[in-house]
């Protein structure tokens, strides 16, 4: 069987360094909010370019802690709207209903299944406070153009970067351009660790001094609780292992780019759509992704080829029973991307003979 992806051989690549770590914090008596968290968040805002990083529990926690602050720092108001990808994963709208926000879903482009920037502009009221884009798959959304949007309508920009670690355009990083960014540290992401961890991307001091509280019970210091903050920390030994893993992401993510480049120039089969990108190095193909009008078919032909593939995702947001109120909604583009998607094994540690495996696979699939 090859695996969609098989992150026992990911991280056993790093296994003497990631004990090293380990033994590291175990030794030194201090798990949470010490030297590790702080080596990490001045690692990472280093590679995404920004001014800071504010290590947090997980991807949801990072997004739902910067609307907070937002909200604790007057900027937003409960009730005010906020516009995000009709095809995310369901986090990013968790995200918003959370704080009390008002989730208004725009479709995306059926291209590259980032939310289409013409389709922001009609959803825009005069409730819309803020834009929330998700780099969905590992590519960044069109933030050019959001950013000229956000720009000319005076909106707040959170990306939803928990897919795109590295993604970028001309240099400029997922999790820099917007004024706030969401990332997760989820073992199958990009950049994962060896159990939950997120962080805050920004180039605000307020924001950030604001988001330094809120992951600690509101508190700058103990036991003075000037919000009613969460309880939302990045642990030491993850902090440590998230260290390790951060100086070879961009190895893995070239990897990640050779395979997809090989599978669109290699698959080749009318009854298969292969995902297009707008910029080679704004895709760091967290997933590859491709649709076929009969979905489940392609994975069940695949399967008998002993290739495992996944669905991201089966059921559109506006489906979810947790969105009763939106069940009757119709948003085309999104429904026809949730049923015809299929996402095929793409991993640093897949070999020459699997992705071959793979195309091969592809090609034989007919109706
Ligand atoms: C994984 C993910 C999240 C949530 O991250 P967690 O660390 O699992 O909380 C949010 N948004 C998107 C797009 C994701 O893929």
């Amino acid at each position: 069987m090859i695996p969609f992806l098989d992150l026992k051989t990911i991280n056993a690549q790093y296994r003497d360094e990631l004990i090293d770590a380990c033994t590291r914090v175990i030794d030194s008596g201090w798990y949470i909010n010490g030297k590790e968290l702080t080596q990490f968040e001045s690692g990472f805002a280093k590679y995404c370019g920004t001014q800071f990083t504010i290590g947090v529990a997980n991807g949801l926690d990072a997004l739902i802690l910067v609307l907070r602050a937002w909200l604790e720092m007057g900027k937003l108001c409960k009730g005010d709207e906020v516009l995000v990808p009709s095809n995310t994963y369901i986090a990013s709208i968790l995200a918003i209903s959370a704080n009390g926000l008002v989730p208004v879903l725009v479709e995306p482009d059926i291209d590259t299944y980032n939310i289409c920037p013409k389709n922001i502009v009609n959803k825009i009221t005069q409730k819309t406070k803020v834009i929330l884009p998700v780099h969905l798959y590992g590519q960044l959304a069109n933030m050019p153009e959001i950013m000229a949007i956000a720009k000319q309508h005076n909106l707040l920009v959170l990306e939803d970067a928990a897919q795109a670690h590295g993604a970028h355009i001309n240099g400029r990083k997922a999790g820099n351009w917007g004024d706030a960014a969401g990332f997760s540290f989820y073992p199958g992401k990009n950049l994962g660790a060896l159990g939950d961890a997120g962080a805050i991307t920004t180039n605000d001091p307020e924001l950030a001094e604001t988001l330094m509280a809120l992951r600690n019970y509101g508190a700058h210091e103990k036991y003075k609780n000037i919000f009613q903050g969460l309880n939302s920390r990045l642990d030491e030994i993850q902090a440590a292992m998230l260290s390790v893993k951060l100086a070879y992401l961009d190895q893995e993510t070239t990897i990640r780019q050779q395979i997809a480049k090989q599978y669109l120039a290699e698959i080749n089969n009318p009854l298969i759509t292969l995902p297009k990108y707008i910029n080679e190095t704004a895709h760091v193909f967290h997933v590859f992704t491709v649709r076929c009008q009969n979905r489940n078919a392609l994975q069940k032909h695949l399967e008998s080829h002993g290739i495992q593939t996944l669905i991201h995702y089966p059921i559109p947001p506006h489906k979810q029973q947790a969105y009763k109120e939106w069940n009757e909604f119709s948003y085309p583009v999104s429904e026809k991307i949730h049923a015809e998607i299929l996402s095929i094994p793409i991993s640093p540690v897949i070999n020459k003979e699997q992705v071959c495996a793979v195309v091969k696979a592809c090609s034989l699939y007919m109706v």
